[in-house]
């Protein structure tokens, strides 16, 4: 008969060691806990429901001392965690494997910030009205000292671990104040500059207070930018943070967009709740809008709620003529892609706004001051 042998508590983690058990059984045993776990808790009238996240490590074979095996559960409750909690996984190798390249890419990603490597590249959003003033988002790049510029898909991570997605936050938004500094120097005069946040921007109030503070000092409004929020962020433990910050922005006149609009579970109760002032329609509906009429008609559908909400459109990853011309029929309000230019440096900037306001060849012109 399998006993516990003993039970341990810290903060909101308990251990448990469990002797003579294979590993059918154990699992068996730690399905019963999730199940317990599950059943809801009468708080006053009220139930409440909590799950919990178990990771395993046996022993030997995951480690012959204690502090192995902690580190080798830990590492499996981390991977049920990001399974979406309320399981338990069992501790395996290539677990330990991608920690340690986690671990080191973070390290590598916090040391670049300390050095300054990375910087903050710029894509026109161009309108389908009249006034031709471009919009520009920015995109992170990392000037890489070995592999060159890199792009945010190799340090993704960053953005997913809370201390080094503030630290690039707040480089982020240093950076774009600095650079709406230098655009006007160059004469680009972007109609808003949209910059990306993470949860981590709202954990506390550093960063929209920071916000705040560089508009004053530089004097650059803060009705010149918007801000990119995607559904992840309306769920989880900081929506209300997430929502009060996005308020306090909101109200100063920073506009808000919902980033990859249509690729989330339940992006239209956000809709209905939060300070929304654009949709971004994601890449993935634009891509084959020519030829699925699905799509045609997801993204048609989209713009038309939207402008009956007041709102505006975005399409993403206009890459040719043809989708432009759909997505023009369709009365959307801006479009950005590599059709109209990909991101490019603030130096480059001047030269790509030029030759889209002069050449008769691209599809939607655009002004430059
Ligand atoms: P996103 O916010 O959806 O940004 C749009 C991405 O689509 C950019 O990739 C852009 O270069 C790419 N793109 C634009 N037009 C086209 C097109 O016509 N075709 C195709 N195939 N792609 C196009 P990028 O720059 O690699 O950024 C990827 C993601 O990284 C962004 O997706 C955003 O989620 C994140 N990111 C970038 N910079 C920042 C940042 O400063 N802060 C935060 N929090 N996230 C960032
Ligand atoms: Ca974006
Ligand atoms: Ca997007």
């Amino acid at each position: 008969m399998p006993k516990i042998c003993t039970a341990w508590e810290g903060g909101d983690e308990f251990g448990l060691i469990l002797t003579e058990m294979s590993d059918d059984a154990a699992l068996e045993m730690v399905n019963a806990v999730l199940e317990t776990a599950r059943e809801p808790v009468h708080i006053g009238r009220s139930p409440r429901r909590c799950s919990t996240s178990i990771g395993l490590a046996t022993f030997p074979h995951d480690g012959n001392d204690p502090a192995t095996l902690f580190k080798a559960a830990d590492i499996a409750l981390y991977h049920a965690k990001s399974l979406g909690r309320d399981r338990a996984e069992i501790f395996n190798n290539k677990l330990r494997e991608s920690v340690e390249l986690r671990s080191s890419l973070l390290g590598d990603i916090e040391n670049a910030l300390i050095r300054n490597e990375f910087e903050l590249f710029y894509q026109p959003i161009v309108p389908t009205d009249t006034t031709r003033q471009v919009s520009l988002e920015a995109l992170m790049r990392w000037r890489h000292p070995k592999h060159g510029v890199v792009s945010p898909a190799h340090f993704q991570i960053g953005f997913e671990h809370q201390p080094t997605a503030a630290a690039l936050g707040m480089f982020m938004l240093e950076q774009a104040f600095k650079d709406a500094l230098r655009l006007r120097t160059l004469g680009v005069q972007a109609r808003r500059i949209a910059i990306n946040l993470t949860n981590a921007d709202f954990r506390s109030d550093l960063f929209i207070d920071r916000f705040f503070e560089l508009s004053q000092e530089t004097g650059v409004p803060p009705r010149q930018f918007c801000v990119e929020v995607t559904e992840g962020m309306f769920l989880g433990r900081d929506q209300r943070r997430v929502n009060q910050g996005l308020q306090r922005l909101h109200e100063a006149g920073v506009e808000v967009a919902f980033d990859d609009f249509g690729t989330g579970f339940a992006s239209l109760t956000h809709l209905r709740q939060m300070p929304i002032d654009r949709l971004k329609i994601d890449r993935s509906f634009i891509a084959n809008i020519e030829s699925s009429s699905a799509d045609q008609a997801i993204v048609e559908g989209i713009v038309l709620m939207t402008h009956k909400m007041g709102k505006r459109v975005v399409a993403e990853g206009v890459e040719n003529r043809k989708q432009m011309e759909i997505l023009l029929s369709m009365d959307c309000d801006f479009l950005q892609g590599w059709l109209f230019g990909k991101a490019c440096s603030v130096d480059e900037l001047p030269e790509l706004i030029n030759t889209m306001s002069r050449d008769e060849a691209r599809p939607l012109r655009c002004n430059v001051q």
